[in-house]
């Protein structure tokens, strides 16, 4: 068919002639769903998505993926790099490699476990000197809130941190303290001053201390260390201090279900909190971890198969937002087999979309869902507006996946620093085939371009 010179213009004035590629295929995943389209790249940002049909214009190069699908490149905003500092446990060059073997395009680092921790402009500024040149993805940085950094706060995020992080329990880092009550109010007051986001690590101090302690190689004695209720006391509590101020929150790496109605009853009352669920949570069950398999210790823990029904019946309702890895590595020898000791923090750059789209495949849900849990729904957490979509005027990062492709995790093939997984051995259906950032490919069959990701900034413009 000839190309409709008129339809071809996108929003951001890019011409047909302009057109440096067309990226083609029969599954391409836009927001108004799954079609055969040719997308039509041009600076690095989609100028139009074309019927499959369309010319190819002068001077543009055809990428045809057939029947393929196209996804709109990941966004992961839960990843801990550890960079610099703790670079013996992961790194820019590799956590961005794996973000882009796995079909991630975006990724937001988290404050804490870099030395220094991403608390002070200062540390931020070392933190993107270490990062400038070595990000195979685009990396944004979030913000880290402390007992004594409340006015460190305005000027990270003049600086570009896309919002803040808090614990209310212990960390797991001495040189990140969690915030007590009075000072998550107090931190959480100044961020409202200028319109920010607090992400919260939401486990209760006080249940996690009333709770069996353990110790030892039993994951039973493990998940009773950690029970839901610590989960479901920190999130009330949050919920009644996001209401009290009028605050914007976010519940990190939510493992307990019974959370869920007091999340989705506090957004019916107009809070406003979001949630974010993970990879382990929605795929692995506490039954099946076996005694001093401690490559499984995360916290909050992975919990009881029912719970996990829970959870991905609040994907389906829209209670969880989002679905992000929490990237945690270490190095193997603090995975001991003693789960009070051991670091907690599972790696799964790599492997979250094929865990998440095998496991949604199996309880009859689209590749669609799976993509606005693990694409739109972080973007639009972060404000990334450029990212999270296959249109017109967005960048052209995309991920090729092979849906109905499978293998079989193998340590060795990940690009993880630490090969330590919890995956390995499983037969996991979606094949990543390449991944493409503002229309250049990243990888592709397993072979790297030099890094050409981005330090990005939160958007300044409201
Ligand atoms: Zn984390």
């Amino acid at each position: 068919m000839e190309v409709d010179r008129g339809r071809t213009v996108g929003p951001e004035g890019a011409r047909v002639s302009d057109v440096s590629l067309i990226l083609r295929s029969t599954r391409v995943l836009t927001p108004d769903g799954t079609r055969p389209a040719a997308i039509a790249v041009s600076g690095g940002t989609v100028a139009a998505v074309l019927p499959y049909e369309a010319d190819v214009p002068p001077g543009a190069r055809l990428e045809d993926v057939g029947d393929d699908a196209v996804l709109p490149g990941l966004v992961d905003t839960h990843v801990h790099v550890n960079d610099p500092g703790r670079t013996e446990w992961e790194g820019f060059w590799t956590a961005t490699r794996a973000a882009a073997a796995g079909g991630i395009t975006t990724l937001l680092d988290m404050p804490l476990n870099s030395l220094p921790p991403t608390t002070t402009v200062a540390h931020l500024d070392v933190k993107r000197r270490v990062a400038r040149g070595q990000v195979h993805v685009d990396v944004g940085f979030w913000g880290g809130a402390v007992p004594d950094n409340v006015k460190d706060l305005r000027p990270l995020y003049d600086a570009g941190v896309f919002g803040f992080k808090c614990f209310l329990s212990p960390s797991g880092v001495e040189e990140f303290p969690e915030l007590d009550q009075e000072r998550l109010g107090r931190s959480l007051a100044e961020i409202v001053g200028f319109g920010g986001l607090l992400i919260v690590h939401a486990e209760d101090p006080d249940t996690l201390g009333a709770a069996p302690q353990r110790g030892g190689t039993a994951y039973a004695d493990f998940l009773a260390s950690r029970p839901r209720g610590a989960e479901n006391a920190a999130i009330a509590a949050l919920v009644a201090q996001a209401k009290r101020l009028d605050a914007r929150v976010h519940v990190l790496h939510l493992s307990s279900s019974d959370a869920l109605p007091l999340i989705a009853g506090a957004r019916r009352e107009g809070v406003r909190i979001t949630a974010e669920s993970c990879p382990h949570f929605l795929t692995l069950t506490a039954e099946e971890v076996p005694d001093g398999a401690t490559e499984f210790k995360c916290c909050p823990p992975i919990r009881e198969a029912a719970n996990q029904d829970a959870l991905w019946q609040g994907l389906a309702d829209g209670t969880i937002d989002c679905v992000v890895s929490d990237h945690s590595p270490c190095t193997t020898d603090l995975k001991t087999p003693d789960f009070a000791t051991a670091w907690g923090g599972i790696s799964s750059l790599q492997l979250g979309l094929p865990a998440v789209w095998t496991e949604a495949r199996r309880r009859g849900l689209p590749l669609e869902d799976v993509v606005r849990w693990m694409s739109a729904g972080p973007a639009a957490l972060a404000g990334l507006t450029r990212k999270g979509a296959i249109e017109a005027g967005r960048d052209a990062d995309f991920a090729v996946l092979a849906p109905e492709a499978s293998f079989t995790v193998d340590p060795a093939a990940l690009q993880h620093r630490n090969r330590v997984t919890a995956y390995a051995g499983r037969e996991l259906y979606g094949v990543v085939r390449s991944t493409w950032l503002r229309g250049v490919p990243v990888v592709r069959d397993g072979v790297f371009a030099p890094p050409a990701g981005r330090l990005l900034e939160r958007n300044h413009r409201p």
